[in-house]
Protein backbone atom coordinates (compact mmCIF):
# COMPACT_ATOMS: atom_id res chain seq x y z
CA UNK A 1 0.00 0.00 0.00
CA UNK A 2 1.40 3.61 -1.20
CA UNK A 3 1.20 6.60 1.26
CA UNK A 4 1.21 9.91 -0.12
CA UNK A 5 3.45 12.34 1.34
CA UNK A 6 4.44 15.59 1.11
CA UNK A 7 7.79 17.15 1.53
CA UNK A 8 9.51 20.10 0.74
CA UNK A 9 12.88 20.10 -1.60
CA UNK A 10 15.71 20.85 0.18
CA UNK A 11 16.88 22.78 -2.47
CA UNK A 12 14.35 24.82 -4.66
CA UNK A 13 11.60 24.73 -0.55
CA UNK A 14 8.70 23.76 -3.76
CA UNK A 15 6.30 21.40 -2.20
CA UNK A 16 6.26 17.48 -3.86
CA UNK A 17 4.13 14.93 -3.31
CA UNK A 18 5.92 11.74 -3.25
CA UNK A 19 5.07 8.37 -2.62
CA UNK A 20 6.38 5.70 -0.14
CA UNK A 21 5.32 1.80 0.23
CA UNK A 22 3.84 1.82 4.03
CA UNK A 23 4.85 -1.30 4.99
CA UNK A 24 8.13 -2.01 4.08
CA UNK A 25 11.02 -1.16 6.47
CA UNK A 26 13.41 1.46 6.88
CA UNK A 27 14.52 2.62 3.58
CA UNK A 28 16.39 5.12 1.89
CA UNK A 29 16.65 6.39 -1.43
CA UNK A 30 16.58 8.99 -4.22
CA UNK A 31 14.19 10.93 -6.22
CA UNK A 32 14.39 13.57 -8.10
CA UNK A 33 12.57 16.57 -7.87
CA UNK A 34 9.75 17.26 -9.54
CA UNK A 35 10.23 21.18 -9.71
CA UNK A 36 14.15 21.74 -10.25
CA UNK A 37 14.86 17.88 -10.80
CA UNK A 38 17.64 17.70 -8.49
CA UNK A 39 18.29 14.41 -6.74
CA UNK A 40 16.26 14.38 -2.99
CA UNK A 41 17.83 12.10 -0.24
CA UNK A 42 14.54 10.45 0.61
CA UNK A 43 14.77 8.83 4.37
CA UNK A 44 11.58 6.72 5.17
CA UNK A 45 10.70 5.34 8.32
CA UNK A 46 8.10 3.49 9.65
CA UNK A 47 6.97 3.68 13.17
CA UNK A 48 4.98 1.27 15.09
CA UNK A 49 1.38 3.00 14.55
CA UNK A 50 2.38 2.18 10.88
CA UNK A 51 2.84 5.89 10.53
CA UNK A 52 5.11 7.01 7.58
CA UNK A 53 7.84 9.57 8.26
CA UNK A 54 10.44 11.12 5.68
CA UNK A 55 12.87 13.22 5.74
CA UNK A 56 14.22 15.01 2.81
CA UNK A 57 18.19 15.99 2.36
CA UNK A 58 19.92 17.41 -0.25
CA UNK A 59 22.75 14.92 -1.49
CA UNK A 60 25.40 17.06 0.19
CA UNK A 61 24.40 16.34 3.29
CA UNK A 62 25.78 13.21 3.55
ZN1 LIG B 1 13.45 21.21 -6.06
Amino acid sequence: MLTQVLIHCPYCGEPVDIFVEGSAEDQQYIEDCQVCCRPIVLRVTVDEDGGVRVDAASENDG
